[in-house]
């Protein structure tokens, strides 16, 4: 071995010993007489001593070593005069006797401390320098954590996990999908999965009743901070369940993981529906860790004259508590907020209910003092409170008010990264209407069972059937989503007709699954995690490719190994493959 110890863990107890480390410079400090260098592995920094009067030939050459040269070395491990508290090696060094240099380096590009001068590009492009650093380490060991407890936790409720094929078949459904050409069967091409979904399910009919799969999963969508090309999930699927079995079993996962990764006890998870969670949140994944709910206000404010409110499906708006003295500048600034194009709201009516009990608004042309009052009471405001408004039409001006709602949450402070605040969203709608494609598609996908009360209703009211499907959010993101799925031939028929499919096309797509579903099998269900935004959500993060080895960037291209590339005449030729532009 190159070392006896690791660069992390010699202390006072030590003390004495003849030791060998091997690691990276960190730094290097000449101060004539003295040579000290700073020697660094995964596990921690140890400093290592040169004196120029006891051994100055050894002391010379260490002098000439660089940032991030690897080295061994051997010596005595000795108390330091001037501690350092803050490293668990910081009461000893090491008093060198010999060292090799296992290999030199070039200067590195950007300083591998953890605050860097190294922009995000150059990190990416020498990922393996960014690596070595602190915060990224910290990151991965977060990640390797949370994997290893979600193993260990589901293995001890009897999942298996099982591997599913990456070269599967392309469907029209869903997101985009990554090909493959193949070269024996040229002329047609492989996808890549982005779930594996209906394996998951024919794992259900082999028998295998609780399965799950750290897995990676590929869509070809635009990019985002939390997206990639390729990403992780949790993959879990059960059979013989109803959907409170698989929200309890889940809940309880999560739970595990904040109970052993960061000693957090969390309560039961609130379960509200989709309509719920719409009204009072305009969102389907609401951030709960402030309360602001939506008050609707169509009743008390219509019919008065005001044109912008009687024109409106919905006036609706958010008590921001306290903020009663907020000045016309702020005020004039929330206005722009709600108009920016991304919020999309065409103003803001705001009531101040002022600290004496009087009102002040911007709409006393048209409402008095007792009409204000009585929003303010279905607001339930106290003195000093402001109502924040906003009317139009329904789903448009939900949206937006969601939007304002998180904004005054930043701005009140309601929003700390160290609350978690988990809730799952049911009764998902089945289907949506796309105006593009003048047809529903499936809310969550093709499998997803309707809840047995509105089956009849998907040839005759597509639209109003709801889904045996959920979501888990923490923090308003979303980290999770499954349904209990469809496991009757005759069902999934109807679903693939709700969703325009032919039965032709039904069949060359799905056939396979419809097929299967003849031979017993059982009622199932499962749910996948976003395992990437989990990790980022633990840590603290918004950025999902902070806690990824090897990350795309925004363009989906591996900076590093400069990937996606073009590949040679010759191999385009065995594919039979032409590029046309
Ligand atoms: N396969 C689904 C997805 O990737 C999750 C599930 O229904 O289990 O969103």
């Amino acid at each position: 071995m190159l070392r006896t110890h690791t660069c992390g863990e010699l202390n006072i107890k030590n003390i004495g010993e003849t030791i060998k480390l091997s690691g990276w410079i960190q730094k290097s400090r000449d101060l004539g007489g003295m040579t000290f260098i700073d020697i660094r592995d995964r596990y921690g920094i140890t400093q290592l001593v040169f004196n120029m009067e006891t051994n100055s030939g050894l002391c010379g050459k260490a002098r000439k070593l660089g940032r991030e040269f690897v080295i061994s070395v051997s010596g005595k491990v000795k108390e330091r005069s001037n501690k350092n508290k803050k490293i668990p090696t910081g009461e000893i060094e090491i008093i060198v006797e010999k060292f090799d240099i296992l290999n030199k380096s070039k200067i590195p590009p950007f300083t591998i401390e953890d605050e860097t001068d190294g922009g995000e590009e150059l990190r990416m492009k020498y990922r393996y320098l960014d690596l070595r650093r602190n915060p990224v380490r910290k990151n991965l060991e977060l990640r390797h954590k949370m994997a290893l407890e979600v193993r260990k936790y589901l293995d001890s409720q009897k999942f298996i996990e099982i591997e599913t094929p990456v070269l599967i078949k392309s469907t029209p459904e869903g997101a985009r999908d990554f090909v493959v050409p193949s070269r024996m069967n040229p002329g047609q091409f492989y996808a890549l999965p982005q779930s594996p979904q209906t394996f998951k399910q024919l794992l259900m009919i082999g028998g295998y009743d609780r399965y799950y799969q750290i897995v990676k999963c590929f869509r070809d969508e635009d990019l985002r901070a939390d997206r990639q090309p390729e990403f992780t999930q949790i993959d879990c699927e059960m059979a013989f369940v109803e959907q409170n079995d698989v929200l309890n079993t889940f809940e309880k996962m999560i739970k595990h993981l904040f109970k052993v990764v960061k000693n957090i006890e969390l309560d039961d998870f609130i379960r509200i529906s989709y309509n719920t969670a719409m009204k009072f949140y305009g969102s389907d994944k609401p951030d709960i860790r402030f309360d602001m709910k939506f008050v609707e206000l169509n009743d008390v404010t219509q019919g008065k004259g005001f044109k912008v409110f009687d024109d409106a499906e919905l006036v609706v708006g958010i008590n921001a508590s306290e903020c009663a003295d907020y000045s016309r500048k702020q005020l004039d600034k929330l206005t722009d907020f709600v108009r920016k194009p991304q919020v999309g709201a065409n103003g803001l009516i705001y009531v101040k209910y002022n600290l004496d009990g009087t009102f002040k608004s911007s709409v006393d042309k048209f409402f008095n003092e007792g009409d204000l009052k009585k929003w303010a009471e279905k607001f339930d405001a106290k003195p000093g409170d402001l109502l924040l408004i906003l009317a139009g039409e329904k789903e448009k001006t939900q949206k937006a008010l969601c939007e304002l709602r998180l904004e005054m949450g930043n701005k009140l402070d309601l929003r700390d990264t160290n609350k978690f605040c988990p809730l799952w969203i049911t009764d998902f709608p089945l289907l949506e209407w796309n105006e593009e494609s003048k047809r529903y598609h499936a809310m969550h996908h093709p499998f997803t069972s309707p809840k047995k009360e509105d089956i009849d209703m998907l040839s005759t009211d597509p639209g109003n059937v709801r889904a045996n499907a959920y979501d888990i959010v923490i923090n308003g993101i979303e980290i999770g989503g499954g349904s209990i799925r469809i496991h009757d031939r005759e069902l999934q028929k109807e679903m693939f007709t709700a969703l325009g499919f032919t039965e032709e096309e039904a069949q060359a797509q799905f056939g396979f699954l419809m097929n299967a579903f003849e031979y017993g099998a059982p009622p199932h269900g499962g749910i996948a995690f976003g395992f990437d935004r989990l990790v980022a959500l633990f840590g603290g993060s918004d950025s999902i490719r902070d806690y990824i080895a090897f990350p795309k960037n925004n363009a989906g291209r591996d900076v590093m190994i400069d990937s996606p590339s073009t590949i040679s005449a010759e191999q385009l030729k065995e594919l039979k493959l032409k590029i046309t532009e």
